[in-house]
């Protein structure tokens, strides 16, 4: 590309951000609109659907629904390594869009291989098109421009705004026409998003940014095949894998391939610490930090989609305000109400010398989380004779546990493209996004802890009531521990890393 072409990319603005950001913020609220739009019916259409008809189908839905989320977010450092070494953001991106799409369009088949076959789409999808997508927000400032932090939460707002919207629509497209029209609306999102990206591109607002880091390399022939070319055709190949360890739930294969991941991520991790100079030492500790803990805050949050969700269906009195898979919108509906707040809150603390280090946002998100599944605990004091609680609950839970996200998530996306070495950044952003792969993990296991064993299709009330309150207020006490643990362990902290926060 000319230097004119470059230059004239950097030229552009809009309210202040570089123009690139609302391409992405526009790609990013499509994918995400598909991406939420599906995992608000992903849960119930497991238990409606596929395992309707047998005894542990909570268990199974439990299972696949963490395996799932545990994959679509753990290829993310597989996609972020690609595009580092070979592909660059951009490739990256349609790829990953475009396996997204059929993702989406596959789950509007109605057949259970196609759903698994489909799951998988998109896990290998999301995995080439979420890091990229992140770490090319983070490409558009240069090092230490301080508009980077308020970029991310515009493009926060475009996450939750698709987040917002699909589980409305979706869910009532489900309700009223079946779940297909519901995924099959999903997919139209996703291809959306490419289209904006597309004309991103088309407009030249990225400049120079997300190519590939080198032509040859990508063009590097293996078995006779250019890479650009291969790299799309083994992850397709990957697909029928994929859809086979998620599709064994009994076996559960997902679970064991976690801990040999956590493992090999942590090994990597080290190995590039010990030829770090110190103060790049320092800060890639600080983001793995930060990094576990928002695993442990995305492990209670990522709840929503499955155990809160059935909570919602069998528990709640929704009294036609909402369907049980439209409550999903709730929490992105909070976030777009608080993130302009919060992010105005730092910015008006920072000119006062008084904004929390990182690790002190964190500890009081995960404290926000206990205190969210407290008042899911406590709701059971207020239920009706049929066991049913008030909408309210769940409204206000929503609403204190969006707070806590909003202290975390894009706080944490920002810091970790700032902390990372320049050169891994997307292989950073991966690990970053590994935290909600090992959430999921932790879903996994407390869905089953709260499984309730029937067949029937309209198990609640009084029958599940306990179950669920109780189970809440156990994972309150866990996260109201964690938050106090890192709230005590920060000043610890702030004396072994110094300035890096
Ligand atoms: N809600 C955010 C998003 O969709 C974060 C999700 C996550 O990392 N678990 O990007």
């Amino acid at each position: 590309m000319s230097d004119t072409a470059i230059k004239n990319s950097e030229d552009q603005q809009m309210f202040g951000h570089p123009k690139g950001l609302f391409y992405l913020f526009f790609a990013e609220l499509w994918e995400r609109f598909s991406f939420y739009g599906m995992r608000a019916l992903l849960t119930l259409y497991m238990i409606d659907h596929i395992f309707e008809a047998i005894v542990e189908r909570d268990t199974a839905t439990a299972v696949v629904y963490a395996s799932y989320g545990s994959l679509v977010y753990a290829s993310t450092v597989i996609g972020g390594q690609i595009s580092d070494k070979i592909m660059g953001m951009r490739s990256s991106i349609f790829l990953g869009g475009i396996l997204m799409a059929l993702g989406h369009f596959v789950l509007a088949v109605e057949n259970d291989i196609a759903f698994f076959l489909a799951l998988a789409f998109i896990v290998v999808g999301n995995g080439f098109f979420k890091p990229n997508i992140s770490t090319f927000v983070g490409a558009l400032y240069k090092e230490g421009d301080v508009r980077k932090d308020s970029g991310f939460t515009i493009f926060y707002m475009g996450i939750n705004i698709g987040g917002f919207v699909a589980p409305l629509l979706c869910g009532w497209l489900a309700l009223k026409y079946g779940y297909h029209y519901g995924f099959g609306l999903a997919g139209i999102g996703m291809m959306a998003g490419l289209i904006f990206f597309w004309s991103g591109i088309k407009k030249n607002v990225f400049g120079d940014k997300g190519m590939p880091p080198s032509k040859e390399i990508y063009e590097k022939k293996i078995l006779g095949i250019p890479q650009k070319t291969l790299i799309p055709i083994i992850s397709v190949l990957f697909v029928p894998v994929i859809a086979y360890l998620l599709s064994s739930w009994k076996a559960n294969y997902v679970s064991g391939i976690f801990k040999f991941i956590g493992f090999a991520v942590l090994a990597y991790l080290v190995y590039i610490m010990v030829k770090l100079d110190s103060d790049a030492r320092k800060k890639l500790i600080m983001a793995v930090l930060i990094t576990f803990f928002m695993t442990l805050f995305w492990g209670f949050h990522e709840l929503s989609g499955s155990v809160i969700t059935l909570f919602a269906s069998r528990n709640v009195a929704l009294d036609g305000i909402m369907t049980a898979a439209q409550t999903n919108a709730l929490n992105s509906m909070f976030i777009i109400f608080l993130a302009i707040p919060i992010s105005l809150l730092w910015g008006y603390l920072a000119k006062k010398g008084l904004n929390p280090r990182t690790p002190y946002k964190f500890g009081l998100g995960l404290l926000l989380a206990g205190v969210c599944f407290y008042i899911l605990s406590i709701s059971g004091a207020s239920a009706d004779e049929n066991g049913m609680v008030p909408f309210a609950y769940l409204l206000i839970m929503y609403f204190i546990l969006s707070i806590g996200e909003l202290f975390m998530s894009p706080v944490g996306l920002s810091k970790i493209t700032d902390l990372s070495p320049k050169n891994i950044v997307a292989f950073m952003m991966g690990v970053w996004f590994l935290s909600s792969a090992f959430a999921f993990q932790i879903v996994g296991f407390i869905g089953e802890q709260l499984a309730v064993e029937s067949t029937d299709k309209n198990v609640g009330g009084l029958e599940t009531l306990t179950i669920y309150t109780d189970g809440f207020h156990l994972i309150a006490m866990y996260a109201l521990g964690a938050g106090a643990i890192v709230l005590l362990f920060s000043p610890l902290m702030k004396k072994l890393l110094g300035n890096v926060h």
